[in-house]
């Protein structure tokens, strides 16, 4: 996976309005019996925003909110506070029958288990054709037909497989089922929630390439959710961590890999394989370290009560050139003393649709690099 070269996104540029943007989700689990009070807080007031045609990747460890995020914006649970925009509308401002089959139509989620997703007493067939018929793309037998087909294809499928049941297919080739039913909607955005993370290794990267397929060649916007770094580094243009349910480090992806600034994104990178790497690595103090993550409700990096997290919010700082779209949240992050007359002081960033309006886009900034090597 090291080897590969980023292909030039097909990200539009044209437009400031981001295909799918999430602005201050918060998400509180009701916690304890049922009189109780009690909650636990899954999403601390996460922004995010994906740009039409973009892949962006959503990484952190097991329960840091990733799912939470993504069924959020699938409209499975319900945000506690919050706003989700597709296309610039806020969608749960509207009628909520009218919205969710609207909705479902524009923005589609595929999840981890394949073989749960898919109920094995049907046809592929039947998968597909429901999903067209919900929502009006079935069209007449004939064109049934051709559809049915051509989605198959689409994902590497052969028609013929449209007979089969899901237990007669490859744990690779029922995801690909999967986001065939996605496909036949024709969304505007897919939310991917560890769609690999329970295939075989070597069926995984055909899904990935299956992805970045539907996006060079439909315009697709995805959320891509993993905690596996080097899939993120392989697949998304840029890459968003997230940690006990806030984002803290966001950057165009192969910037980031390479210059982690918060200390939680650099766990996450010491624990991707890569022979390259120079430098000491631990896997004793890795295990400690993440433990202490795992234990605390916040930052278990920070020693300096008065730093806590808890007790201020940390503030993004632009970390880098200001193309790669790199912004830290961590009151430990100094800008390495090289680069400190740069763009790198403690001033807080502008929401990021700003950044995105204001400074080339992630297509242009790699095509740049691409021609300065
Ligand atoms: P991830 O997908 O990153 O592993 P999740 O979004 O599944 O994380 O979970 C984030 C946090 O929210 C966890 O602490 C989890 O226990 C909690 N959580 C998720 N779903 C529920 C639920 N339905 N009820 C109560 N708590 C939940
Ligand atoms: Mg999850």
């Amino acid at each position: 996976m090291s080897s590969h070269v980023v292909a030039p996104a097909r990200i539009d540029s044209t437009t400031t309005v981001p295909a799918l943007e999430v602005k201050g989700l918060v998400k509180d689990f009701h916690s304890g019996g049922l009189f109780s009070r009690a909650s636990v807080r899954a999403l601390g007031g996460v922004d995010l925003a994906i740009r039409k045609g973009e892949i962006v990747a959503l990484v952190g460890e097991s329960g840091s909110g990733k799912s939470t995020l993504a069924r959020c914006v699938a409209r499975l649970e319900k945000p506690t506070s919050g706003r989700i925009l597709l296309n610039g509308t806020d969608v749960l401002k509207r009628d909520r029958f009218q919205a969710s089959r609207e909705y479902r139509s524009q923005l589609q989620m595929v999840f981890q288990d394949p073989f749960g997703s898919l109920n094995p007493v049907h046809r592929i067939e039947h998968f597909l054709t429901r999903s067209l018929t919900l929502h009006g793309k079935a069209g007449n037998p004939a064109q049934l037909c051709s559809r049915l087909d051509g989605l198959m294809t689409t994902v590497g499928l052969t028609p013929d497989m449209l007979n089969s049941y899901p237990h007669e297919l490859s744990g690779g080739q029922r995801q690909r089922v999967a986001i065939a039913r996605a496909l036949a909607v024709e969304p505007e955005v897919i939310l991917a929630d560890e769609p690999t993370s329970m295939l075989d290794v070597s069926v995984r990267i055909g899904i990935l390439n299956l992805m970045r397929q539907l996006r060079d060649q439909q315009g697709i916007s995805m959320l891509y959710i993993t905690h596996d770094l080097a899939s993120a580094r392989y697949l998304a243009d840029r890459i968003a961590v997230m940690f006990a349910g806030e984002l803290v480090e966001e950057g165009e992806s192969l910037d980031l890999l390479a210059n982690p600034a918060h200390p939680y994104t650099r766990l996450l990178v010491s624990a991707v394989p890569d022979p390259a790497r120079t430098g000491s690595y631990d896997p004793h103090e890795r295990a400690a370290l993440r433990t202490a993550v795992m234990e605390s409700a916040s930052c278990a990096f920070d020693g300096d009560p008065e730093q806590q997290c808890s007790a201020t919010e940390p503030v993004r700082h632009r970390v880098g050139e200001p193309a790669n779209q790199h912004w830290v949240r961590c009151h430990l992050y100094r800008p390495p003393a090289a680069a400190a007359s740069h763009a790198l002081s403690a001033e807080p960033l502008e929401p990021k649709l700003q950044i995105a309006t204001e400074e080339p886009s992630t297509a242009e900034s790699r095509t740049e690099k691409q021609a300065s090597t």
